[in-house]
């Protein structure tokens, strides 16, 4: 079986500078995959190439078995590769609903974009609740939601969540890890990066760790999360 994502020495540079130096992984659908590491590891800069918003300088990228190399950013939204961004990405001065339906821009089925809109307040109801408020005005947690919720509108075959805990407080961190558990339980694809090594760990089928552009790590997530340099690394202990 092929894997829905393959990804194969993949290199990304800024100009001199190589932030990906050869990094190798898959996700099977219906997967949970995670990329841990410290900041500047190349995690970002690994989904934004997904994405196709910054370009290889080598290896391969396979969506569904065909090539993403020279596939233009929008193209690969529609093929079914969503990315809820670092930072989040939302716009302030526009209804919460508006920021929900950008996300199926792409599609026409007008039925179907409200069902999807629906099920972004079953899964996030402060969002249904304010749904015709400035999304500016929504706590960083919240605005976090409104950018999942944004990605999933386009029914992607994969969503990708850079950081989705970053900054938030630890209660809202666990809302946020708690509902990618139940969209992993739906059956939605997911490649998470984190920080928090120990919420992705915990829910991922697989996990890689990176280290200064490379994997130096792969495992199950409940390997890795009881590896003892990842222990002492990743999750404070000593
Ligand atoms: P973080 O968690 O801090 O986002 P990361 O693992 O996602 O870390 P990247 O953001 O992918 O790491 O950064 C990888 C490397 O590339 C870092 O050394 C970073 O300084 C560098 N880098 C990132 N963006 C740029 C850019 N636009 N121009 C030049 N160098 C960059």
């Amino acid at each position: 079986m092929t894997a829905l994502l393959e990804v194969e020495d993949l290199r990304v540079a800024y100009g001199k500078i190589e932030a990906v130096k050869g990094i190798s992984f898959s996700v099977e659908a219906g997967e949970v995959v995670t990329l841990i590491g410290t900041n500047g590891a190349g995690k970002t800069t690994t989904l934004r190439t997904l994405s196709g918003l910054l370009k290889p300088v080598g290896g391969q990228i396979k969506f569904e078995g065909k090539s993403l190399r020279k596939t233009p950013a929008h193209k690969i939204v529609s093929l079914g590769l969503a990315h809820s961004p670092e930072g989040r990405h939302i716009f302030p001065r526009m209804t919460i609903e508006e920021n929900l339906l950008l996300g199926a821009f792409l599609r026409k089925d007008t039925a179907g974009i409200n069902k999807d809109v629906q099920r972004a307040y079953d899964l996030f109801p402060i969002l249904g609740e304010r749904r015709k408020q400035a999304a500016g005005t929504l706590s960083g947690g919240e605005q976090q939601m409104l950018a999942m919720g944004r990605a999933l509108m386009s029914q992607p075959k994969l969503l990708m969540l850079d950081e989705p805990s970053m900054g938030l407080s630890p209660i809202m961190m666990q809302k946020i890890m708690a509902t990618i558990a139940e969209l992993k339980a739906q059956g939605t694809t997911i490649l998470l990066v984190e920080q928090n090594a120990q919420a992705a760990l915990a829910l991922a089928d697989h996990g890689h760790v990176m280290e200064i552009g490379k994997v130096v790590l792969s495992g199950s997530g409940r390997d890795l999360l009881h590896d003892e340099s990842v222990r002492k690394a990743y999750l404070g202990e000593d």
